[in-house]
């Protein structure tokens, strides 16, 4: 049985789809704080999903997961992951996304359990010194979210030394579309994510699309960024599973497209596949934005023959469909 932490929030629920059509057995823990039920329920509709409500924070919560079910490999997502908020309120991220964590690795050691897929970040990265981003670029995080991501991939490789646990770490660049059938989705209160937040604005009257800054050294002067499709990072993740089981290594690799898109460019392109005209107005900087972000995924590509298939077109599609699905909801 594989145990998804966070399988209620938005990479993880795709991935328990990915997981389920592999034939997996799943049991999904999550504290529904920005988790939903709703997801949990359509998860349920595909296929034969436990779910078990609990923090990380809670070592008793995660202890009772182990004692119930036999896990063998464990995906966790479970953080909180505003970077913003990280800087206000750097102690929420250290206790949730690092010390919960420890908690999760150490029940896994003492059930014998020594396989982990870990939801990293290009946010390790910090600002790059060079772009495309490789995985042996200097990782300098600039935000307590980076950091607290930083930190698990460290306590990771020393548990491996001293126990064995074996892990991967994927470091995701910026994700965006939802399962092409709209029975789950990005579901983030509040959002803040580009895609969405130009979808959002093409519905209701007076909603104005807001680009944070148009005066970076890029060539339209927007920020650049690498979106690959949720589903796509999805099936890495089955991958990265099967390549634990098989070679029982720990290793670490970037997904992303390796496409830098800038926010301008992501807009018209929305623009395009929605057919409308969408209101737009140029603000400031948004604070702690790097200028430009995207992936050398070669790694991942050769070790585990992961391709992104589809484009931001096709996120964008999938995007709408399932906003368009929350605002008649
Ligand atoms: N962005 C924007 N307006 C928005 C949301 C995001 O201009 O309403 C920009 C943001 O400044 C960044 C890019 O879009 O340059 C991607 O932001 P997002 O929050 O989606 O992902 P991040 O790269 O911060 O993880």
């Amino acid at each position: 049985m594989i145990l998804v932490t966070g399988g209620a929030g938005y990479i993880g629920s795709h991935t328990v789809i990915n997981l389920l059509n592999a034939g997996k057995e799943i049991v999904v823990f999550d504290s529904l704080e920005n988790g939903h039920i709703e997801i949990i329920q359509a998860l349920q509709k595909i296929g034969d999903v436990k779910f078990v409500k609990g923090d990380l924070r809670n070592i008793e919560d995660i202890e009772g997961v182990f004692k119930n079910y036999k896990i063998d490999a464990v995906v966790h997502f479970a953080a909180f992951a505003l970077v913003g908020e990280s800087v206000e309120n750097p102690a929420k991220y250290y206790r949730n996304n690092t010390f919960g964590t420890l908690n999760l690795l150490d029940t896994m050691i003492k059930h014998g359990c020594k396989k982990i897929v870990f939801s990293s970040t290009c946010a390790t990265y910090g600002n790059p010194n060079y772009v495309p981003v490789d995985e042996k670029h200097p990782q300098n995080p600039v935000s307590p979210y980076g950091s607290s991501k930083l930190m698990v991939e460290m306590i990771m490789n020393d548990y491996d030394k001293a126990y064995g646990l074996k892990s991967i770490k994927l470091r995701y660049f910026n994700v965006a579309g939802c399962d092409k059938d709209c029975r789950v989705g990005e579901w983030h209160e509040p959002e803040t994510h580009l895609i969405p937040n130009i979808i959002k604005s093409t519905f209701g009257e007076g909603k104005t699309f807001k680009i944070f800054g148009d005066d970076y050294n890029t060539p339209d002067g927007t920020c650049i960024r690498d979106y690959v499709n949720v589903e796509d990072l999805a099936e890495a993740h089955r991958l990265a599973l099967e390549y634990l089981e098989k070679e029982n290594k720990s290793n670490v690799f970037n997904l992303g497209t390796e496409k830098g898109d800038s926010v301008k460019n992501v807009f018209d392109v929305c623009e395009k596949v929605l057919n409308q005209k969408i209101p737009v107005e140029v603000v400031s900087r948004r604070d702690g934005d790097a200028e430009a972000l995207y992936a050398n995924a070669n790694k991942v590509k050769t070790v585990l023959g992961w391709k992104p298939q589809r484009t931001i077109e096709d996120s964008i599609k999938t995007a709408y469909r399932w906003e368009e699905k929350m605002e008649t909801k």
